[in-house]
């Protein structure tokens, strides 16, 4: 599948209001067990999902090359916790994505 195809169903499924959790089998769920999610956006206003919604915030890139830990609006978290973003409202993971990812400095 490609990355542009996995966006387009998060943002689909994050528009109507489900989590991509939804569309994962139980086995896989068992096997992502220990995988951190951020993906509780019940704490940010409607205008901020919107954002992250445009933006296309996946909470695992579908790029190793280009996760939020790697880029330079991402605040970490404590350790294994979801951090946040200067841009993007709401819990950030590590491993994360969005369009607007930019390189870190240096
Ligand atoms: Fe992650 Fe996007 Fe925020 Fe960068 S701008 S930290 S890629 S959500």
């Amino acid at each position: 599948m490609s990355e542009q195809t996995m966006r387009r169903r998060e943002a689909l499924l994050q528009a109507i209001g489900l989590g991509t959790a939804t569309l994962v089998p139980v086995w896989a769920l068992t096997a992502c067990k220990s995988q951190l999610s951020c993906t509780d956006t019940s704490g940010i206003s409607g205008a901020d999902l919107t954002t992250r919604t445009q933006l296309q915030y996946m909470d695992h890139s579908v790029n190793p090359q280009k996760v939020c830990s790697g880029c330079k609006l991402f605040k970490a978290g404590a350790e294994n916790a979801c951090g946040s973003c200067t841009l993007v409202k709401g819990p950030i993971n590590p491993a994360g994505n969005c369009t607007s990812w930019a390189a870190k400095d240096g």
